[in-house]
């Protein structure tokens, strides 16, 4: 499934929140059910489990173990069966400090569909297949040759999957006694061609099978001039010549050349990742030096265009911590409520304006959430921006983590 910037950003801070949480032994529990389990089947599991722990020696650990495991059964009642995707349950008694535990509970559907059953206990939450699901899912093909072996495969996400390895007739640059050597250099010039054009067919079936949207690129690696000669001879289909993104020195060419060349690509790849970013962020500074100036930066300012519809794009960083929360006076007879942009639970909500009592929080959400929900009753583009490049980092330290390009120039705040 294709994620929204919200979407994204919302996922990965819940995973962030769950990777925060620790239970002092093995009592927090993680369910994975894919959408075919029967959710009485998890249950009978969960009761069996229920009376292994009654052997836990820990009379504290005992009763926090069976405490989550009762927690997780009374959840479970509450689905008669799992979504499409499955579901997945996070619970446990989760340690909050100060020498106090609190039962944590959470359910979600996640965004692909679950594959594996898993039943895991331990003192952190289990996130990897959920982490997997947020992985960038995009596929490069990778083919590694010189004039003896080759190899192909395809990279995705992290993962790299060899599909293909081939070996030549090429015969050495030595010639054996009683060849002419303009013959030999022929027949030799011939079997390279041909085993080129051999790995030309299989990757043409390996990458002409991926969905053209999926496939990002190609990634050619070997010695020089072998990985030159392959490129520059058309052995691949027309289509998945132009993907080709770059030739690469590898030293191994069979299957942990394939490795060898996303480690050579590493900064390239990056690069494609994070462009789009880029792009949209060079606009922006483009435009903050124009005579036009139609950038904006800054919560006051950036909010003020959304107010008037005057955003085109809202810049959002990643790494924003900020809520944007509803305040209002704890004198129930005093009407006075404001709106507060937070910076953590703990910052000071000083005091009624009106008359002078201390203020409270009606209600909270996330800075990113707040000002998206402003930007799309105005029909303005969220762009979620990560702080792992150059410009995205600088949104985040010199802008605020908050900017715009703007549709039309208005006046300061
Ligand atoms: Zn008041």
């Amino acid at each position: 499934m294709e994620f929204t910037a919200q979407e994204k950003y919302e996922f990965k801070r819940l995973l962030d929140d769950l990777r925060s949480k620790t239970g002092r032994g093995t009592e927090l529990i993680s369910l994975y059910i894919p959408p075919d389990k029967q959710i009485s089947d998890v249950m009978s599991q969960l009761r069996e489990e229920y009376g292994q722990a009654a052997n836990i020696k820990s009379r504290v650990t005992r009763l926090s173990v069976q405490g989550s495991l009762e927690s997780a059964m009374s959840r479970l009642k509450l689905i008669p069966k799992p979504p499409a995707n499955g579901v997945v349950i996070f619970i446990g008694s989760v340690d909050v400090g100060a020498n106090r535990t609190e039962m944590y509970s959470t359910a979600l559907e996640p965004p692909d569909p679950i594959v594996t059953y898993r039943y895991h206990c331990d003192s952190s939450f289990l996130l990897g297949p959920l982490e997997e699901m947020l992985a960038d899912k995009k596929t490069f093909g990778l083919i590694v040759l010189d004039r003896r072996e080759a190899a192909i495969g395809v990279l995705r996400g992290k993962y790299v999957e060899p599909l293909k390895h081939l070996t030549s007739t090429v015969p050495g640059k030595q010639r054996k006694g009683g060849q002419s050597s303009h013959r030999f250099q022929q027949l030799r010039l011939i079997a390279i061609h041909d085993f080129y054009g051999r790995i030309g067919e299989s990757a043409n079936d390996a990458f002409l099978a991926i969905d053209p949207k999926d496939l990002q690129g190609i990634l050619i690696g070997g010695p020089s001039p072998t990985k030159e000669e392959f490129v520059e001879g058309g052995f691949l289909h027309h289509e998945l010549q132009r993907k080709v993104l770059d030739a690469l020195d590898v030293s191994y060419t069979d299957e942990s050349g394939l490795y060898e060349l996303v480690d050579a690509a590493q900064d390239r790849l990056l690069d494609l990742e994070v462009t789009q970013d880029k792009l949209v962020m060079r606009r922006f500074m483009k435009e903050l030096v124009s005579d036009k100036g139609l950038a904006a930066y800054g919560e006051k300012e950036v909010r003020h265009n959304l107010e008037l519809g005057a955003v085109e794009v809202l810049l959002l960083s990643e790494d924003l911590r900020k809520t944007r929360a509803k305040i209002v006076c704890t004198n129930r007879s005093c009407d006075f409520t404001e709106s507060q942009t937070r910076s953590g639970a703990s910052a000071p909500l000083g005091n009624c304006l009106k008359c002078g009592s201390p203020l409270s929080i009606a209600g909270e959400e996330d800075i990113v959430f707040d000002l998206s929900k402003l930007a799309d009753q105005s029909g303005a583009q969220v762009k979620i921006i990560s702080s792992e490049f150059e410009e995205g980092a600088q949104l985040y330290k010199a802008f605020g983590g908050i900017a715009a390009i703007l549709r039309y120039k208005t006046g300061h705040v």
